[in-house]
């Protein structure tokens, strides 16, 4: 059997099997029930909504041979010759079609004729509007004056081209666009009778494209069905349409809501393969986020009319508003950037990482990155301790040409001191030799004021001689004479030199003879070089800290799978 285009094959006979359009269906019903009838009918609405569909059905219900009826038997010859288009009753017109206009007016001129088999002759004339003004004149007069046999059944895509007074002579029905979700049933059961493999997303695309038009739905679904090899797939049928494939949108704000960097640069990357249309996809993208704003606000505002409904609420119980107000912010300034961007695929991939980096709680949620292996080794990074020289950049894969410069935290906040000496608090450091000398003169060791460790920094002294500096701690201090303890696990390589060298070098930083006197001893307070380590360490914490919470560098981490060498990391104290 000759294939059968959809569009044919699937055109409703009966009022029962139209999709949509129930607003008239419902007023035809009931006049035929009623047998109430007018003589002309015409019918407005945008091509392929069902216009010369609904007039044809009703052509049935007016010549069926089981009597004027809602709902014709399909059976009798009338029934079947009038969907087979061979009724000889029916005189279909499309005005449109050049070589018909000239016959037009004949047609109309042999409208007082009794039907040949029919209880009526029904003129059925398509694009009514584009009728030559000659025929207007014939079409009018029979309108004036119509005999009881005959039906107008007029259609136009444009009844503003009417002349008023064929429009004061009929009762006018307009057909709506029809909605996504009406063309995605209607496929569906389309789809379903003719045993062929589908997906629903497909299906809203084939919608979407149509844009309310059933017949272009149909006319798709056939193109679809041939393109995808028998099988109607969101894949295959997104390539065909040239659209992006929206499911893409979804998934990638899946992978946002649950923080997987590597996910999301996973579908960054699938999403490039096709060449997008990335103004679209952003476009789309913001319409989910209104729609998930919608949902967070007003859940049964959210209708189904894109197909997603549920996918929307779950996302957007899944993201806070907030969140989503970000994304929606981000996702527009990324559409104003794509207009002077050399590369929309930058900045359509800069958009999603910035709503991946910029989540406000992307560290409360304690998931940095959908590779949870280097959770614990993030934590652990943050707790280290040990303080570490070595400076190197971020390790970004080389792959990635023009890495976005990494901003360092260049100050840390000072932590909090640990209070494990009593030199260590000093309301304000003491800043020139004079003013310190004067202060060492009047003041005993145990003066808050008297900062040893500033001193021990300042006197800039090197070598074994300096660590056994910062490994003294002040036993006695006078103006001129310093009597130290060294720390005992630090005194294997002192030597009486030492002593001198020291008391040399504070002398000359002072500006004044300074005697040094070094016992070796067990240290209870912190000495200068435990109280470098603290901070250091302490300092290398608070860097940490920043570092692991600074955006742009988790954009990195999480978009380009980057691993940080904590190695890197060096303080100066
Ligand atoms: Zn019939």
């Amino acid at each position: 059997m000759a294939y059968q285009v959809l569009a044919r094959k699937w055109r409703p006979k009966n009022f029962s099997e139209m999709a949509g359009q129930t607003h008239v269906l419902q007023t035809l019903i009931h006049a035929l029930e009623n047998q109430r009838l007018h003589h002309a009918y015409l019918f407005t609405g945008t091509r392929g909504v069902g216009k010369t569909t609904v007039a044809r059905i009703l052509a049935r219900c007016l010549n069926c041979e089981k009597g004027i009826t809602a709902t014709p038997c399909g059976q009798c010859d009338a029934c079947r010759e009038i969907s087979e288009g061979r009724f000889i009753d029916l005189i279909e017109v499309d005005a449109a079609s050049r070589t018909k206009v000239e016959d037009t007016r004949e047609l109309l001129e042999n409208v007082q004729y009794a039907p040949a088999r029919g209880r009526f002759k029904v003129y059925l004339i398509d694009e009514v509007h584009m009728l030559s003004s000659h025929s207007f004149n014939a079409l009018l007069k029979t309108l004036e004056e119509p005999p009881a046999h005959v039906k107008f059944l007029l259609a136009t895509t444009d009844p503003q081209k009417l002349p008023v007074t064929v429009l004061s002579r009929c009762l006018q029905f307009h057909l709506k666009n029809l909605s996504p979700a009406q063309i995605v049933a209607y496929l569906q059961s389309v789809l379903i009778a003719e045993q062929i493999e589908f997906d629903e997303e497909a299906l809203w695309q084939l919608a979407r494209a149509a844009a309310g038009s059933m017949r272009d739905a149909l006319t798709l679904l056939d193109q679809a069905i041939s393109f995808g090899a028998g099988k109607v797939e969101s894949v295959s049928v997104a390539s065909l349409l040239g659209t992006p494939d929206f499911t893409l949108i979804f998934l990638l704000i899946e992978a946002l809501a649950s923080r997987n960097g590597q996910e999301l640069v996973r579908l960054l990357g699938l999403a490039a393969e096709n060449n997008p249309d990335y103004q679209r996809l952003l476009e789309h993208m913001l319409s989910v986020f209104y729609r998930m704003t919608l949902a967070h606000v007003l859940p049964d505002a959210v209708d189904n009319s894109e197909g997603d409904r549920e996918r929307v609420l779950a996302l957007a119980a899944r993201l806070s508003p907030e969140d989503v107000q970000l994304y929606y912010q981000i996702c527009l300034q990324a559409l104003q950037e794509l207009v002077i961007s050399p590369n929309r695929k930058i900045s359509f991939d800069m958009g999603l990482l910035r709503m991946l980096a910029f989540s406000p709680d992307i560290f409360m949620s304690g998931q940095l990155n959908g590779d949870q292996k280097k959770k614990p080794e993030l934590i652990s990074l943050v707790e280290a301790t040990a303080s570490v020289e070595t400076p190197k950049p971020v390790e970004v894969p080389k792959s990635v040409e023009a890495p976005i410069p990494v901003e360092i935290p260049g100050s840390v906040e000072p932590p909090k001191p640990v209070e494990t000496s009593k030199f260590v608090e000093t309301p304000k450091p003491v800043e020139t030799p004079d003013a310190m000398a004067k202060i060492e003169a009047i003041r005993p060791v145990e003066s808050e004021t008297f900062d040893w460790y500033s001193l021990v920094s300042k006197c800039n002294l090197t070598g074994i001689s300096g660590n056994i500096l910062w490994n003294c701690v002040p036993a006695a201090i006078t103006a001129d004479n310093y009597q130290l303890t060294l720390d005992e696990q630090q005194s294997a390589l002192f030597s009486a030199d030492h002593a001198a060298i020291i008391g040399a070098a504070l002398s000359d930083y002072l500006r004044r003879e300074i005697r040094v006197e070094i016992t070796i001893g067990q240290v209870l307070s912190e000495t200068p070089a435990t109280r470098r380590r603290r901070e250091k360490a302490e300092a290398m914490q608070a860097l940490h800290k920043r570092f692991y919470e600074d955006h742009g560098v988790m954009a990195l981490v999480a978009g380009f799978d980057a691993t940080i060498d904590q190695e890197s990391f060096t303080v100066k104290i």
